[in-house]
């Protein structure tokens, strides 16, 4: 009996903790939804993806991180994209077009409740990294066949995509209209939100990489899902972080013990590890500022709670697909 006794009150005792966490976490991911958001027709980006380019699950992968979506398709997320949204306008904006991008435009049209067209006014594409451009394939004849869907690149994405198949058919046939940007120079999408690319140091086989910062009339944002080394930034993680209210990124891989084979100087990208070292003696203002996103399968930020409450304890934000921010 005083075994049965013990038995619930530790079981009570136990959900009562989850409970706990589950507060946490929500309270985390709505602590930036500006509190006038509900009266006032304000800018917003809604994240739409938070995994790295291969997804989540991860092809041939039969380990704990993804046989845990196999029960259960909700804990499936998509490959990293957010959606700027100007509702007075009644207009929004992609950024990358991914292998998921059929999934998250409908994710889109559930959040927004059917208030904006179906298609984004423009995609804004990164880079030509599989996770990053390949949705634009949807666009295409074999597909939605859609007609003159602005995307806006850096010239040398542009130009790659202009001359390899079967990109080079989607402009043919007019289903894209590329927009080239210029770097450091604003691209005015409305009256209430302007995007500036700034260039960012990554494997560049086919194209430049862009990272963009997103100024609102409400907050201003900075998206980096793809970079090297903060190291290699001229632009510094701090100095660009003083200049947003929220930044998206690069989270890819947690720490070193992720990759037991591979030599650290050979992963390109910054470990959240890092990350966390370049700005620990940073205020909690500025740390609070960051949202981890583009995270590979093997990050238990993507799908373990104690790892993303101890990373929240010390002040970080977990991108959460489709939260508004
Ligand atoms: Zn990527
Ligand atoms: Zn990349």
């Amino acid at each position: 009996m005083t075994n049965n006794l013990e038995a619930i009150r530790s079981s009570n005792h136990i959900l009562k903790q989850i409970r706990f966490s589950y507060f946490l976490l929500f309270l985390g991911s709505i602590s930036w939804i500006p509190i006038c958001s509900q009266q006032e027709l304000i800018p917003e980006i809604i994240l739409l993806g938070i995994a790295q380019d291969g997804g989540y699950p991860h092809i041939g992968c039969e380990r704990i991180c993804c046989n845990l979506t196999l029960d259960n398709d909700t804990t499936r997320k998509w490959v990293v994209s957010i959606a700027a949204i100007d509702p007075v306008v009644k207009k929004w904006w992609l950024f990358e077009a991914t292998p998921d991008m059929t999934e998250q435009l409908q994710l889109f049209k559930e959040l927004t409740k059917g208030q904006y067209p179906y298609l984004p006014a423009g995609i804004f594409i990164t880079h030509a990294h599989m996770g990053h451009y390949t949705g634009l394939m949807e666009l295409g004849r074999e597909a939605l066949g859609a007609k003159g869907v602005k995307v806006h690149v850096m010239p040398k994405m542009a130009n790659y995509l202009r001359s390899n198949g079967p990109w080079s058919q989607l402009v043919n046939l007019k289903n894209i209209s590329l927009i080239e940007e210029k770097f450091d120079s604003a691209a005015v999408l409305s009256a209430r939100i302007k995007v500036i690319p700034l260039q960012v140091p990554h494997r560049d086989e086919f194209s430049e990489t862009a990272g963009f910062r997103i100024k609102t009339s409400a907050l201003d944002y900075l998206f980096v899902p793809d970079i090297d080394k903060w190291s290699k930034w001229d632009r510094g993680l701090v100095n660009e972080l003083n200049n947003v209210d929220v930044a998206f990124l690069d989270g890819t891989f947690l720490s070193i013990t992720e990759l037991p084979f591979r030599n650290i100087k050979t992963i390109p990208h910054p470990l959240i590890s890092e990350t966390i070292k370049i700005l620990e003696n940073e205020a909690d203002s500025i740390k609070n500022k960051v949202v981890f996103i583009h995270f590979n399968h093997t990050n238990k930020l993507m799908w373990d709670l104690p790892s993303q409450l101890k990373m929240m304890k010390i002040g970080y934000r977990i991108g959460r697909q489709g939260i508004r921010y």
